[in-house]
């Protein structure tokens, strides 16, 4: 069952509320991860948790907890939930005010942490490879607001997905105002060629996914794979071999199409099939927590 701990307590999902004064709901003054359980251990909990305290620092926003408080929060919450396998939002908004942005009048930041599950996409897709699109609005440059940050503003994200969606298709690549593939709405990209994987560099303007990270330093490796973070545009993307998105929520999945390419031979890719086995396992087995 979910469960949600807001500003200290743990409560029901239906008892978990805000203020409508609250600049998280007024402005999307605020920032979050997205945490996964694995029976019972919380994957990357500390890489989150860290990347948390840096997007909250970020956007000058003091969290009303410290990271050990609020680990220890998830855990309780996490427990209470009667959950093994398990998705967590933990996030941070500036809190209730008056109207207007100021942020510094704000009092004190709401903190909350929903444990509950998730499935952005459907099982048969991780089988078949998914299809995706690149999409016309481009990922907002990191001199406006560095996507490196994960604030609660997820309009640039919403918008090129919504583009997706009208297209047919559940995901949507996202280029950043220079043409150079950034990442994905809600994952990051990778793609391979004759065997060489390669990734954008966090110069691209992404987020720093901590699956990525996963797979750059862990999994790739294991498997005898280095991977490249470089700079590079659509043509190099639409002729790569195999491409594939990762992320908490969509943890690694095949694409087989972007926009009207078929890439490789429209089937998921050995290399990409041979690190989504070795993710699930490991995960599986004795998920990593730091
Ligand atoms: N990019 C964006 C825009 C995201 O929202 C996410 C999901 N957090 C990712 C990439 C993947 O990051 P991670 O692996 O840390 O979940």
């Amino acid at each position: 069952m979910s469960k949600v701990w807001i500003n200290g307590e743990i409560v029901d999902k239906d008892q978990a509320v805000i203020s409508v004064y609250d600049k998280g709901v007024l402005y999307g003054d605020g920032c979050f991860e997205g945490i996964r359980a694995y029976n019972g251990r919380l994957f990357k909990i500390k890489s989150h948790l860290k990347r948390l305290y840096e997007s909250a620092s970020s956007i000058h926003l003091e969290p009303p907890c410290s990271i050990d408080e609020f680990e220890q929060a998830i855990r309780d919450t996490l427990a209470a939930s009667g959950l093994t396998n398990a998705y967590i939002r933990p996030v941070f908004t500036r809190g209730p005010g008056t109207l207007g942005l100021n942020p510094f009048l704000c009092k004190k930041p709401t903190a909350f942490a929903i444990v509950d599950t998730i499935q952005i996409y459907p099982p048969e897709l991780y089988a078949s490879g998914m299809p995706v699109i690149i999409a016309a609005l481009a990922r907002i440059p990191i001199q406006c607001l560095d996507p490196a940050v994960k604030s609660c503003n997820y309009m640039n994200n919403i918008l090129a997905k919504i583009e997706a969606v009208n297209a047919g298709v559940l995901e949507a690549i996202m280029l950043n105002t220079e043409g150079y593939v950034s990442e994905c709405t809600g994952d990051n990209i990778f793609a391979i060629k004759d065997g060489r994987i390669f990734t954008p560099h966090t110069e691209a303007g992404i987020l720093h996914g901590i699956t990525r990270r996963f797979v750059m330093e862990q999994l790739a490796p294991a498997l005898g794979h280095t991977v490249e973070e470089r700079m590079f545009k659509t043509e190099e993307l639409l002729s790569a071999d195999e491409v594939f998105l990762t992320g908490t929520a969509a943890e690694v999945i095949g694409v087989n199409r972007i926009n009207d390419t078929v890439i490789g031979s429209g089937i998921v890719g050995p290399i990409t099939a041979s690190i989504a086995t070795e993710f699930r396992k490991i995960v599986s087995d004795n998920a990593p927590e730091d």
